[in-house]
């Protein structure tokens, strides 16, 4: 990478590659499981974020949370899912990043994580950024940069 994209990527912060939180799936603490994994499988995202009703980041839920909690000796027991609550099994220590965190803080971070939540400093949801993003990204530098070598 040259010197001028490696400023570029240095220079950038969560909130230029982040998902705007008005386009995250999320599901709220009092739901159902029932509709938490309706989410879920609708969306096709393995897990998302738990709001409150101020909109503040209170945790993740995720398909493999749900299922394993209504798993039974030889069944799931799915007749369970109405009567459990998101926040009685959600997963609370999440880690979360503020907007202005410079990008290169953030991608370690998503070694260890699909996504990571992006809330504000009372902890307000703001969004999410996710290794696709990233990946995108850098994808994206990779190439310009092979193309401005090929012309030179
Ligand atoms: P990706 O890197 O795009 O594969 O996303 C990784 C994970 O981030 C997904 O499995 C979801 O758990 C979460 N995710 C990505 N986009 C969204 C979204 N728009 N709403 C909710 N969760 C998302």
């Amino acid at each position: 990478m040259s010197l001028i994209q490696d400023q570029q990527i240095k220079g950038l912060t969560v909130r230029d590659l982040m998902i705007p939180g008005e386009k995250v799936a999320h599901v709220q603490l009092n739901n159902p499981l029932e509709h938490a994994l309706l989410v879920l499988v609708k969306s096709g995202y393995s897990a998302v974020p738990v709001l409150d009703t101020s909109y503040k980041l209170t945790g993740l839920i995720s398909k493999t949370l749900i299922l394993n909690h209504i798993l039974g000796l030889e069944r799931f027991e799915m007749e369970r899912l109405p009567n459990i609550e998101v926040q009685e099994i959600m997963e609370k220590d999440i880690p979360s990043v503020t907007e202005d965190l410079p990008f290169m803080d953030a991608l370690k971070m998503v070694i260890d994580h699909p996504f990571v939540c992006v809330a504000d400093k009372d902890g307000i949801f703001d969004g999410i950024l996710t290794r696709r993003a990233i990946l995108k990204r850098l994808n994206r530098n990779f190439y310009e940069d092979r193309q401005k070598e090929k012309k030179e």
